[in-house]
């Protein structure tokens, strides 16, 4: 495509699309291969971002494209209210197979937020309560009940309120979180305040869910002490409220685990999957036990798309290289490869306040009081020098690495050498 052509596009979609949504770049983009991708123009760019951890394969993958082609030829949709189909059998059975403990049901939806939506339906339908406990810092998505839950910038929810009623906000075990007085104890103190909301706000039998992101995405990315995830399982069990992982961002190797539960041992009662799970496609997916789908009432719920042929078939496909190609080992190894370089390039600065990975969810955080200059500098500095990051934090303090778990050797080489030297130029 010419010059002109590109141009040509931009200004369409400029004139066209909503700017309600950021627009990171105004890049044209043509096509996309593994861990790289050539805009219109014909320039070549690595992407350390994979569309938001959703490609956990990279761009495109051959064993993907090849389901995605086949499936479309037969089935592209159907709607799964009027019967059932291979690709969408197979994996219920495969997220039955992997998903942690006794949870083998699934009601499949297009996204995370929708997926959130629907699991908030489901826990308020099966307990007949209402209340619903999320933390600070948290993000689920920008559906209107997602919306409700997420508090990680005032900014997803202002001009929608009134938002869901009966939703209480508790502070996640990450002193970062915290601008002052932050307690050593993270875990007590987060604890606590539970106990609090349920003495001064909400009775705990009143209460219908918990629900958390095991390993905190766009509010930071920091990861939730064990033990305070095996505290919030214990209260949930003392008062039948309902466990939910929010596992869009951290499911299928993401941490070094297939699902980022396993590092605490805490089965949830709900797991909530997207991104990763289809490696690009839409879906989502509400993975409980037979037991608690079965309270669900029938009818209470549904989706035209949700379960679409050819997004579980590309979800049976990434699943299947996963596996096979031992990535959720390669995400613990290689994540901690790139976390050790960091820290040996990286940590003699002072305006960087840690380096941290759990397998390869990674996070370079800059002290606040330089974050919101040194983090927009350094991603303008490496998508000059064609390499695209993004950063997360309630204040954009950490700029968050979304390798593709099966990414080449060379291309975190050359991804990791443009951004260091960018940061060392700007710090
Ligand atoms: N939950 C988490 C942890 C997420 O990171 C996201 C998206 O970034 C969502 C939910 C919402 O997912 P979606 O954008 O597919 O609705």
């Amino acid at each position: 495509m010419n010059h002109a052509e590109t141009e040509y596009l931009r200004n369409l979609g400029r004139k066209h699309i909503s700017p309600v949504s950021t627009r990171v770049t105004d890049l044209v983009i043509k096509r996309a291969k593994g861990a790289r991708f050539w805009t219109a123009d014909g320039s070549e760019y690595i992407d350390f971002v994979s569309g938001v951890a959703s490609n956990g394969l990279g761009h495109a993958h051959d064993s993907m494209v090849k389901a995605i082609k086949e499936q479309a030829e037969n089935l592209i949709h159907f709607g799964l209210n009027y019967g059932y189909y291979e690709s969408v059998v197979k994996l219920s059975e495969k997220l039955a197979q992997i998903a942690p403990g006794n949870l083998d049901t699934v009601f499949f939806s297009n996204s995370g937020g929708e997926a959130i939506d629907g699991a908030l339906k489901m826990a308020r339908a099966v307990t007949g309560r209402p209340g619903i406990i999320a933390f600070d810092g948290s993000f689920h998505g920008r559906t209107l009940g997602a919306t409700s839950v997420t508090g990680s910038s005032s900014k997803y929810r202002t001009s929608y309120e009134p938002l869901l009623g009966e939703v209480y906000h508790v502070t996640y075990p990450y002193s970062a979180l915290l601008k002052e007085n932050a307690p050593k104890d993270m875990t007590r103190y987060s604890l606590s305040q539970l106990e609090s909301l349920f003495e001064l706000r909400i009775s705990p039998e009143r209460v219908a869910a918990i629900l958390i992101e095991p390993v905190m995405g766009e509010g930071g990315y920091y990861p939730a002490p064990n033990e305070f995830l095996q505290g919030l399982r214990k209260i949930a069990d003392q008062y039948g409220i309902l466990l939910i992982f929010d596992e869009v961002q951290t499911g299928f190797g993401r941490t070094g685990k297939m699902f980022a539960s396993e590092h605490s041992g805490v089965t949830p009662d709900i797991l909530v999957l997207a991104k990763a799970l289809s490696g690009g496609m839409p879906l989502g997916a509400i993975v409980a036990s037979r037991e608690l789908h079965e309270k669900w009432p029938t009818g209470a719920h549904g989706s035209t798309y949700g379960g679409n042929p050819v997004s579980c078939a590309a979800a049976l496909a990434s699943i299947g290289v996963i596996e096979s190609e031992n990535l959720v080992q390669r995400s613990k190894q290689l994540g901690e490869k790139i976390v050790q370089r960091l820290k040996n390039n990286l940590q003699k600065y002072r305006d960087i306040k840690d380096i941290r990975g759990v397998g390869m969810m990674i996070g370079i955080e800059f002290h606040p009081s330089v974050a919101s200059r040194i983090v927009p500098a350094i991603k303008e500095k490496c998508l000059a020098r064609h390499l695209l990051i993004m950063n997360c934090g309630v204040n954009g303090q950490t700029i968050r690495l979304m390798l593709p778990l099966n990414i080449k050797e060379e291309d975190v080489e050359e991804g990791l050498t443009i951004l260091e030297s960018a940061i060392g130029e700007l710090i």
